[in-house]
């Protein structure tokens, strides 16, 4: 059986020089690759006591999903400003240029609720850090962070450092 690893398609120099891309497509094009990571990622929250499955947009709704089905838990939409229809609460973020703000519904966590937060990949960590945010302003408790690749030298979990923090695959 392969390795999650060989899935994991790595592309030098994208999206800018020096950048090296790892890329989910050639996971998820594998059926058994697929199946690999999502079941890899859900073995991270064994013994976790968990409410609430949120994913951020958009791949963090490709692993999220399934695993909150696997679970037969609730799967929360973080996404994009602007997308989401009803009352919502927003978190901004510095990209390396510029901004990005994402948003949650008001109702899509309540008081207390345990939330497990999903994405493809951890890079400084400024992503999951607003989505954090959002899910405590509303009440809830961030009880883990799972992952699928996580980029160390970018320090993202120096910076989530009051998270429990856990990725399947790490690179340097
Ligand atoms: P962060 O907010 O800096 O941690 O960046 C994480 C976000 O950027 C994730 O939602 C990823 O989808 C995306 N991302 C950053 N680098 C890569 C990469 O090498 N491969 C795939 N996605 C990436």
């Amino acid at each position: 059986m392969k390795k999650i690893e060989e899935y994991v398609r790595s592309i030098p120099d994208f999206p800018e020089p020096g950048i090296i891309f790892r890329d989910v497509t050639s996971i998820l094009q594998d059926a058994d690759g697929f199946a690999l990571a999502v079941d890899s990622m859900q073995a991270l929250l064994d013994g976790v006591e968990v409410d609430v499955i949120a994913g951020a947009e958009s791949r963090g709704f490709i692993f999220g999903a399934p695993i909150a089905y696997n679970l037969h838990k609730p799967f929360v939409l973080i996404r994009k400003k602007g997308k989401l229809p009803c009352e919502t609460i927003e978190s901004s973020y510095d990209l390396e240029y510029g901004s990005a703000t994402i948003e949650m519904h008001k109702d899509a966590v309540t008081p207390g609720q345990k939330v497990v937060l999903v994405d493809d990949l951890i890079a400084t960590g400024g992503t999951i850090e607003a989505t954090a945010r959002m899910v405590e302003e509303l009440g809830g408790k961030v009880v883990k962070i799972i992952t699928l690749m996580e980029l160390e030298g970018l320090n993202g979990r120096k910076r989530l450092k009051d998270y429990d923090v856990a990725s399947v695959i790490c690179y340097e």
